[in-house]
């Protein structure tokens, strides 16, 4: 299992923002599992993380849409480029800089910069980069950038400047996704997008490019790309710009709780913020729960959103009058316990 690193670590920010725990396990080197073992003090014993199947199923994908010098991409994104596939120029950064050790990635962000400042003044450059390597920094503090790396650049015809393309293997048909996949990979772009935006100003070429990012999904038959779809990723760009704010917040807390100690050290001393995504998604899902029992959370994301983080006992007091409201928020709150009783004839209301 890897470790909450670069675009995932975006992603997972990106759906739970407010989690200070999730933070720290961002901050911690290692795996996510490791993470999981210096807090809880036990070996980490279930099933997570993507399956193999899956895994292996992308990269067979990926193994078809590249070979050939890219012919099955080239064909796929003529439209987008805007000429003939047999006269489309590709670049794959791995073949030059392989392997996704920190130095290689450190190269091919070079190259990828490179190929950025060629196009935007008007020199040769390649019209599909494959596995180019983009950044986005979080400086200064602990972990002060994050790798974000898409699958392809493709030089758009219609901005003059290149889109970041991801290629997802998920079988689909159609062309249609499931809307949670769809939210996840339109996450996933956004995290690139920005690192391109970044990259494009880096290299002294600043451009507002258009919220947009290219998906190309496994046809059913064959692992052959579909059609490129063009996607509208204007929510998930301001979602990841939170969950950059969001991190940078949390590694304050952490680094001034820690003074120079691991993360993981100080964890008792973060607000997790569990959600019911948070059982499928991440490896401290127990744990978190275990701390949040007898809250509003125990109830559920709605009643979370709603209550806001509030022990059981309290708002049990509230409704029945055993306690005094302190606050014109538990006033309402408690107004609207003792509607909701009195219509339902739950309790006495006092
Ligand atoms: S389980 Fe949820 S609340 Fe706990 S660390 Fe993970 S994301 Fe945060």
């Amino acid at each position: 299992m890897s470790g909450v690193k670069g675009t995932t670590a975006l992603i997972r920010l990106a759906q739970n923002p407010k989690c200070e725990v999730l933070g720290a396990m961002v901050l911690q080197p290692g795996s996510e599992k490791t993470f999981f073992e210096h807090v809880v003090g036990q070996p980490y014993d279930r099933e997570f993380g993507e399956r193999q199947s899956s895994r292996r199923r992308g990269s067979q994908f990926e193994r078809n849409a590249y070979e050939g010098d890219a012919r099955l991409l080239r064909e796929s994104l003529a439209g987008i480029v805007g000429k003939d596939p047999e006269d489309i120029i590709v670049r794959n950064l791995l073949e030059f800089e392989p392997g996704m050790k920190d130095e290689a990635r450190v190269r091919r962000l070079g190259m990828t910069r490179k190929i950025l400042a060629d196009q935007s003044a008007g020199r040769d450059c390649p019209d599909i980069v494959i596995q180019p390597q983009g950044l986005l920094p979080t400086r200064p503090g602990l972990k002060p950038y994050f790798f974000v790396s898409a699958d392809a650049l493709v030089l758009a015809r219609s901005i003059g400047r290149y889109k970041v393309c991801d290629l997802k293997s998920f079988v689909v048909r159609q062309n249609e996704v499931a809307p949670g996949d769809l939210a996840r990979v339109r996450l996933q772009l956004a995290a690139q997008h920005l690192a391109l935006l970044h990259d494009y100003d880096h290299v002294g070429a600043p451009f507002d490019l258009p919220a947009e990012g290219v998906l190309i999904f496994s046809r059913p038959n064959g692992l052959r790309p579909h059609d490129p779809r063009v996607e509208d990723i204007g929510g998930a760009v301001e979602a990841v710009r939170a969950a950059i704010r969001s991190f940078i917040a949390h590694r304050d807390k952490i680094q001034a709780l820690a003074s120079g100690a691991a993360p993981y050290t100080v964890v008792d001393d973060l607000t997790p913020h569990f959600r019911e995504g948070c059982l499928t998604s991440c490896v401290m899902a127990q744990w978190c729960r275990d701390r949040i029992s007898g809250r509003a959370a125990e109830l559920g994301d709605d009643a979370l959103d709603l209550l806001g983080d509030v022990e059981l006992n309290r708002l049990s007091d509230l409704m029945t009058g055993r306690a005094e409201p302190t606050d014109a928020a538990e006033r309402e709150l408690a107004q609207a316990l003792r509607s909701i009783a009195a219509a339902n004839g739950l309790a006495e209301v006092a």
